[in-house]
């Protein structure tokens, strides 16, 4: 229990543990007198797990099967990249490689880099540049748009052969929403304050 004093009328009260994202209104004149912030560190650490967890079903997972007549095929997501290689897309194969399974593997290791430290207290060596780099990155993530490809992908491959979405796709787009709630639970004022940096 600590005691604030209202902004507007300069009532002084008490106010209780608060749940997250809850606000606490003076009780004279209803003035909003505190906001609890919900609980950043948690949030974005519980995402980013069951991020990584979805992420290592999506690479280990089979993608898409097609089957043909007799052919029938199998893909992973990194056999995937392999083909685009063997077949001369070196530039594309790249783009997926780096937009959609490198980037997206490192903004969750750089999460967890800095949001387990702040999450037990602990000080750690070049956190500053490495939460700078987190927030360059995003622009580096491009995985809706592979899922977009990979959904007209699957209408147009349909009229020629039996496309069977595999778990991988599944945990894929999943894991695009499920990245996007880690990144956007990180409070980065917050972040910039207990680093001892600037914004
Ligand atoms: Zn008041």
């Amino acid at each position: 229990m600590h005691q604030i004093a209202c902004h507007a009328c300069d009532l002084v009260q008490d106010i209780p543990p608060m749940p997250a994202g809850s606000s606490a209104c003076c009780t004279r004149c209803g003035t909003v007198l505190f906001r609890a912030k919900v609980n950043s560190i948690d949030r974005t650490l519980a995402w980013t797990i069951a991020g990584l967890v979805l992420y290592g079903v999506a690479v280990t997972f089979p993608f898409l099967a097609m089957k043909s007549g007799p052919i029938n095929q199998q893909t992973t997501l990194l056999s995937g990249v392999q083909q685009l290689y063997m077949q001369g897309e070196n530039v594309l194969a790249s783009l997926v490689l780096l937009t959609c399974l490198l980037v997206p593997l490192l903004q969750m290791c750089i999460l967890l880099f800095i949001f387990i430290p702040l999450k037990i207290n602990v000080r750690v060596n070049n956190s500053i540049p490495v939460f700078r780099l987190f927030q360059h990155l995003n622009a580096w993530s491009m995985m809706e748009i592979y899922l977009l490809g990979i959904l007209v992908a699957i209408v147009k491959l349909a009229k020629m052969a039996t496309i069977v979405p595999g778990l991988a796709v599944v945990a894929f787009g999943l894991l695009v929403f499920v990245l996007t709630f880690a990144i956007s639970s990180v409070d980065t004022h917050m972040v910039w304050e207990r680093l001892g940096g600037e914004s």
